[in-house]
């Protein structure tokens, strides 16, 4: 008899551990470790995943009282090691068993059951995923000698329609009329054959010439340094991290893709984590192009049907190149030779719902238990990173640091200049563009160049602000401040997504609603009075492309504008945060800033590092071709060393300030930061919980040195939905085991049913 172990899918914390079972004769070759199996618990039916499978029975446990697994609802979508990395998610981001498990799980897979009648077998219910077939019908031999009646026209054209070969039934469908009742008669007949083939969706190619990039005749000396770090730390398969710390243009992707070409040949896989994004088929073409059908591509804006298709040509061992987001690093791909993640400097590796885990961190620990090299690639790295790589060891893995100083081919980095805007401002230019960045502007389209100019949205641009006091009007059930629409004249908030009139904000006039004054006045300015602007600047003779949140929600609208943008003559991309990473087009010469600064305004110890990184990265898309790029910044802080190290292409002015400035605040990657933050309706139940827990946590880290715990306090986004917010904040030392501490402490205090909870370890957004 053989035994499972298994995680009962139940949201409950009390219900943590592992539960046994019996596997039956019948279900011995199914009810293996990743299986979803239906089990009983406490009389009633439950859905839960095997994580381990033995036979030994469970000790302490009668024979006859261990129940057997009912029945096999899906199989494995994991291995042991999968298992173990899950564990370690549990502990280390201090949530459940389940929630570490789901993304393991196939995309589409939900945890309810369903059965057609009593007694009838149990099925997963699943969103619209699972395998689908297509029908195809094609000629029979037979078909020669066929000739339709005079009057059958339609007969004739589908046997036209199938000359060519087999077509899919529902593409027929749209070339002849009643197709399918035609195909059933000529099926009678014997003249054409329908077949049932496994469809694979999502495995679209582009028409992006540049995603087709031909492999360099030559590498870099720092490509050559990087690829043999990598190689060294593969082949040493213990988990070594390698930083590739190359400048924008320096040819990252191009090791990554030698680097994978080497793991294949030595039998193994490739995980290749890419931030969303950047998941163009510009990047997705460069893999496909070199590796072909060995590539699976998993990120969100596909169906879940075609994310389906894609995770199962995985687990088939079809497929042993995956590129995705955060959440490929869960594909069912058992023997990678490395894990790549790149740009991993991106706040957005960091999920924020349960399991709120960083992908960083996943990714060396899958690492270390695959036996497998991790490679960083960024030309920001995170401060986080940096510092691992000072110390050379990190939680029993090495890391080490390769720079990649040049762009090949003698191409140089771009020149950065700096706009102040208040003294343009003072000289009477009003304008959203400076003088030299509009001189710039009409220079591109004199020569017929290409040009990206970026919005810093993610700041408090495009509010509404009265020019008397100052305010700025904030959503009445978010304490959010309101966005400002030109095109609708409406206010809007982006937290909970209602909107007004303007003139029905906040009474029927446009005044104040603090002072009264009538001077409220749009503070900013958006991606549509810049589109607007620039069109005034530059009347005919370029073409103006706008990428911003409210062009790119149609699915595929993103990938347009950017063909729109390669197969343009002239052209200028207008665009927020979306347009700084991954672009590769050779003949953008100009990258204008409009608002460097506006993210330095964040309450958030990450700010100045994150305009850092934005600002280097977008003056990365400039001059990658043969003719050499211009950046402009315009800024209202030109004295910032985060403007100032990317001004000067030199990382050190931003760092050392920046570093000391963390070390004394007592900020990572000195120290381990976690939120814990709680939501209800009822402000004093949540209150009452995050003081108890507070007061839990206090108990528990009491002097320990390096531990600290801050507030209760309200969050900056006091109020979402109508729910109040409370946070308390826990800082460790580095290497801590923060996860422990919280998921002790959100046991020993019993939360009210009306309040939610979320213990955010290692948060990035601290809002
Ligand atoms: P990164 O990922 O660092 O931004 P890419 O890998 O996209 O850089 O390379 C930038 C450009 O340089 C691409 O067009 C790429 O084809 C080209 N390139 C990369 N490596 C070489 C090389 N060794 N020789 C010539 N061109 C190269
Ligand atoms: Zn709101
Ligand atoms: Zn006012």
């Amino acid at each position: 008899m053989r035994y499972a172990s298994v995680v009962l899918d139940i949201p409950t914390r009390a219900l943590e551990g592992t539960y046994d079972y019996a596997i039956p004769p019948e279900l011995e070759e199914s009810a293996q470790v990743g299986a979803t199996v239906l089990v009983t618990f406490s009389h009633r039916a439950a859905v839960g995943y095997v994580v381990r499978v033995g036979s030994e029975p469970p000790a302490g446990v009668p024979e006859e009282k261990i129940l057997p697994v009912r029945q096999v609802l899906a199989p494995p979508c994991f291995d042991e090691g999968a298992a173990q990395v899950a564990a370690w998610m549990a502990h280390e981001y201090a949530c459940t068993l389940p929630d570490a498990i789901h993304p393991f799980r196939a995309p589409g897979q939900t945890v309810k059951v369903t059965r057609e009648a009593e007694g009838a077998p149990w099925r997963l219910v699943c969103e619209k995923a699972g395998p689908v077939d297509a029908r195809w019908v094609q000629l029979t031999p037979e078909a020669a000698d066929f000739e339709p009646r005079k009057n059958a026209a339609r007969q004739r054209e589908l046997v036209q329609a199938l000359s060519g070969g087999p077509v899919r039934m529902a593409e027929l469908s749209a070339l002849v009329p009643g197709a399918s009742s035609v195909v059933k008669a000529l099926e009678k007949r014997g003249v054409v054959a329908v077949s049932r083939q496994r469809e694979v969706r999502g495995s679209e190619t582009t028409t992006l010439s540049s995603a087709v990039a031909a492999r360099p005749q030559r590498l870099t000396q720092g490509q050559q340094r990087a690829l043999a770090a990598i190689d060294a730390a593969r082949q040493e398969g213990a988990g070594g991290v390698v930083l590739v710390d190359g400048v924008t243009g320096s040819g990252k992707t191009e090791v990554y893709l030698d680097a994978i070409e080497r793991a294949l040949a030595a039998g193994r896989g490739a995980i290749v984590l890419v931030p969303e994004i950047s998941l163009t088929a510009q990047t997705v073409g460069r893999f496909r192009s070199r590796f072909g059908d060995a590539v699976a591509v998993l990120h969100s804006r596909l169906s879940v049907g075609e994310r389906f298709d894609q995770w199962d040509l995985v687990r088939q061992g079809r497929a042993k190149v995956v590129v995705g987001a955060r959440s490929a690093l869960f594909a069912p791909l058992f023997n990678p030779g490395l894990i790549i993640i790149d740009e991993e400097h991106e706040g957005s590796y960091k999920q924020d719902q349960a399991p709120r885990y960083h992908a960083r961190e996943v990714a060396a620990k899958l690492a270390q238990v695959r036996g497998c090299a991790l490679v960083l690639g960024s030309a920001t790295p995170s401060l986080e990173s940096l510092a691992r790589c000072r110390a050379g060891m990190w939680a029993g893995a090495s890391w080490t640091r390769v720079c990649m100083p040049e762009r090949p081919g003698g191409a140089v980095l771009p020149q950065v200049q700096v706009v102040d805007m208040a003294s343009q401002f003072r000289g009477g230019n009003h304008s959203v563009f400076s003088a030299p960045l509009a001189d710039a502007l009409r220079q591109v389209v004199d020569r017929r160049e290409k040009a990206v100019l970026m919005l810093n949205r993610r700041g408090f641009a495009n509010f509404l602000m009265c020019r008397d006091c100052g305010c700025v009007p904030e959503c009445p059930h978010c304490s959010t401040s309101l966005t400002y629409h030109e095109r609708t004249h409406t206010l809007e908030c982006h937290t909970c997504g209602r909107s007004w009139p303007m003139r029905a904000y906040p009474d029927p006039s446009t005044r104040c609603p603090n002072c009264g004054s009538r001077y409220m006045a749009a503070y900013g300015v958006g991606t549509q009075r810049v589109e607007d602007e620039l069109r005034m600047l530059v009347p005919e003779g370029a073409e103006v492309i706008r990428m911003d949140a409210d062009t790119t929600k149609a699915k595929g609208a993103h990938q347009k504008l950017l063909e729109q943008f390669d197969a343009a003559e002239c052209a200028i991309l207008v665009g927020t945060q979306m347009i700084a990473k991954g672009l590769d087009f050779p003949e953008v010469t100009l990258v204008g800033v409009v608002n460097a600064d506006t993210t330095l305004k964040l309450p958030d110890f990450r700010s100045a590092e994150r305009t850092y990184d934005l600002l280097e990265q977008v003056s990365g898309r400039a001059g990658r071709g043969e003719r050499p790029g211009r950046v402009i910044v315009q800024t209202y802080w030109a004295g910032h060393p985060a403007i100032q190290a990317v001004v000067n292409h030199d990382r050190q002015l931003f760092l050392e300030p920046e570093l000391e400035e963390r070390r004394d605040a007592g900020y990572p990657p000195y120290t381990r930061l976690a939120n814990v933050i709680a939501w209800g309706r009822d402000p004093r139940e949540v209150g009452g919980y995050v003081e108890a827990f507070a007061k839990e946590l206090r108990r528990r880290v009491g002097t320990q040195p390096g531990w600290e715990v801050l507030g209760p306090a309200d969050c900056i986004k006091a109020k979402v939905k109508d729910r109040v917010r409370r946070h308390v904040m826990l800082k460790a030392p580095a290497q801590a085991d923060v996860g422990g501490v919280l998921g002790a402490c959100s046991a020993a205090v019993e939360k009210p049913q009306g309040v939610s909870l979320a213990m955010d370890v290692d948060a990035y957004d601290l809002m």
